[in-house]
């Protein structure tokens, strides 16, 4: 089973490919690990990727799509993966394609944790810490005991960071939801489009992602 996992920050991905790897012994590959493994193994290509993320510069679709094929053909996937984080772009997706075709693989499902904007909105930017003693809470999943007094120190400031404000967040959902949207559109075409409520209990979203595996 060739797996594709996608969904916005906040949605659960994570969490959904954690369950999935651990229920089918496939291995996650994420664009992270693989880059980290190509450097580390120094290949070809991981030196080539150091090199630019080194100079502190984007690592270029080639170079990233030959690190996904080199990691595409090891034993390991020979029954399955599950890819995260790539393909990032309609131009990697369409990469994915002569990839697998290469390796004479293909894609069997992929699977789209969908939550709501507002939703995520809420998730990703409720998070705010005690300015006095550092301790984090979260304005509708954890909440100080007495509102405005932290529970730690009893202080009563606040703040934010700057990542957690509903502003920063916005944008970054923004630019997510406008980047994975011609991706989307590419595997509805395919047939290949499974989209999940993901705005449910970790379990029964997970329910319906072992619905989908289990078809293929
Ligand atoms: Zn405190």
């Amino acid at each position: 089973m060739n797996l594709i996992i996608m969904g916005l920050p906040g949605a659960g991905k994570g969490t959904q490919a954690e369950r999935i790897i651990d229920t089918y012994g496939i291995p996650h590959i994420s664009t992270g690990d693989m880059f980290r493994d190509a450097m580390k193994n120094e290949t070809a290509l991981g030196l080539e990727a150091k090199s630019y993320i080194d100079k502190g510069a984007l690592v270029p679709d080639e170079v990233t799509n030959g690190i996904v094929k080199d990691r595409l053909s090891e034993p390991d996937t020979k029954a399955g993966f599950l890819l995260d984080g790539f393909p990032r772009t309609i131009e990697q997706t369409h990469a994915l394609e002569e990839i697998l075709k290469s390796l004479g693989k293909q894609i069997d499902a992929v699977i789209n944790i969908h939550v709501e904007e507002d939703v995520l909105i809420e998730r990703l930017a409720g998070r705010f810490i005690c300015r006095d003693c550092g301790a984090t809470y979260h304005k509708v999943n954890n909440k100080p005991k007495v509102e405005g007094t932290c529970d730690r120190c009893g202080g009563h400031d606040f703040y934010q960071r700057e990542d957690d404000k509903p502003e920063t967040v916005k944008n970054r959902l923004a630019v997510n939801i406008t980047g994975s949207a011609p991706i989307l559109d590419f595997y509805k075409n395919g047939n290949l489009l499974n989209t999940i409520d993901g705005n449910r209990d970790i379990s029964l979203v997970f329910d319906d992602v072992k619905a989908i595996i289990d078809t293929i």
